[in-house]
């Protein structure tokens, strides 16, 4: 770092200087500095948040699912689906998981390629801290970033009552979900003071509320099962959950990223059952009725088969009644009347364009020295671990190019 003085008008001001400055000390700004540190540049990491890597502290249940061997482009969303692909070939999950093997960290698959750590996200923070350390990384927090600059190639940052100084600046200060963590739009207000075009930022990973005709299922908060649930084209064979405003679990917030307001949500209850299960029940147990012939929570069984209007044993059902009321059990449809927000999502879909920006580097095409990495940039990955391993990966591209 060095320092110089302003052009001295009423007091002169120390201005620090630096080879990059990158906002937002979470896991994309951690592996960017790190990265960028340890490669010779002179990095400020800067956060407005009291500490570092707060969402990662918080991830994953307190340990940090950190990544997921299954990692490819098709576990992404963004208006430009090829983009994601280069940083993710070139930072891998395996990549990352060595990083925490040299730290000695300990890990685990808990399901579906999703590692997690067997002690404390705590340790993947050190981990980064360290690394930045190794880099010499100036690490500074707790302070607004009040104004930023550009101008005769040089971005100037004030931070606190402190102005720094680079060529370059990245925007790695993520999305607007769970605000009360400090999280903002920050990086897109910024984006659009450079020119760069934001895709329409929505909650995503978020459960979904049900009213009008669904407000019953509401009744059923706390029940949950494996469900498929579909919106649009994606389909995911995960756990529904019913709380008191709608659905959630894994297989909710997994369609959310994909469902927009206005659609339907379709769910398999019944995924694992062969085609005509109800007709052989009917014929197997005829004295039985619709809602304990459904291999399902005893109270969900019960309310699915009051709407279905089936009263009464399998035996007296015309086929045509029953095989109606597979098909329905097979595609039941929601018709979700919103989702729980900014607050409750886990992550922002849309963002900081994709087409403003290289996919090798991160840098903004029209902006030299620009680059913006991680959930500011609309890149959205599934649930588990997909969201950590974008931040590496973009994190990782742009400390490659500082
Ligand atoms: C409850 C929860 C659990 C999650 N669990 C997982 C999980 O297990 N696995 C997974 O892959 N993903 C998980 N995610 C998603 C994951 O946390 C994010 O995708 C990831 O943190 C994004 O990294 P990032 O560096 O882009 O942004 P962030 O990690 O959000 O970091 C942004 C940083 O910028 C700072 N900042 C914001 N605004 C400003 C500003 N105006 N000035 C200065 N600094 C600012 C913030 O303080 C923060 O430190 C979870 C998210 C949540 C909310």
């Amino acid at each position: 770092m060095g320092w110089r003085s302003q052009s001295c008008t009423d007091a002169c001001v120390a201005v620090f200087d630096y080879d990059a400055i990158v906002l937002g000390a979470g896991a994309a700004g951690l592996m960017c500095a790190a990265v960028a540190g340890q490669r010779g540049r002179r990095v400020l990491l800067l956060d407005h948040a009291d500490q570092v890597g707060k969402k990662i502290l918080i991830s994953g249940g307190g340990r940090c699912n950190f990544t997921n061997i299954y990692t490819r482009p098709e576990t992404y969303i963004s208006a430009n689906p090829h983009f994601a692909k280069s940083a993710l070939a070139r930072y891998a999950p395996a990549d990352f998981i060595a990083l925490v093997e040299r730290h000695g960290i300990a890990y685990h698959e808990k399901t579906l390629g999703q590692l997690f750590c067997d002690g404390s996200a705590k340790q993947v923070v050190a981990m980064l801290l360290d690394e930045c350390a190794r880099g010499g990384v100036d690490v500074r927090c707790g302070q607004p970033v009040r104004q930023v600059t550009h101008a005769d190639g040089r971005f100037a940052v004030r931070f606190g009552d402190l102005d720094f100084a680079a060529p370059n600046l990245v925007i790695a200060t993520g999305g607007p979900s769970i605000p009360k963590m400090g999280a903002s739009g920050f990086a897109y207000d910024l984006a659009r003071q450079f020119g760069l075009k934001v895709v329409e930022p929505r909650p995503a990973l978020v459960p979904l509320t049900l009213g009008g005709d669904d407000v019953l299922f509401r009744e059923l908060s706390g029940v949950a099962t494996p469900v498929e649930a579909r919106a649009g084209k994606a389909a995911f064979r995960e756990a529904a959950l019913f709380t008191h405003k709608g659905l959630s679990g894994p297989a909710i917030l997994q369609v959310s990223s994909y469902w927009r307001h206005g659609e339907p949500v379709t769910i398999d209850f019944l995924p694992d059952a062969a085609p005509g299960w109800l007709l052989d029940a009917k014929r197997a147990r005829p004295r039985a009725t619709l809602a304990s012939a459904l291999a399902l929570p005893d109270r969900l069984a019960q309310t699915l088969a009051d709407r279905l209007a089936l009263p009464g044993e399998l035996g007296a059902q015309t086929d045509r009644k029953l095989a109606d009321a597979e098909a329905r059990l097979k595609r039941w449809t929601f018709r979700p009347n919103g989702t729980e927000g900014f607050a409750k999502a886990e992550v922002t879909a849309g963002g900081i364009s994709t087409a403003n920006l290289s996919s090798q580097t991160m840098m903004a095409k029209s902006v030299p020295g620009l680059y913006a990495v991680g959930e500011a940039v609309d890149v959205t990955g599934w649930l588990g671990g997909y969201n950590f391993q974008w931040a590496w990966a973009s994190g990782h591209a742009a400390g490659q190019a500082l």
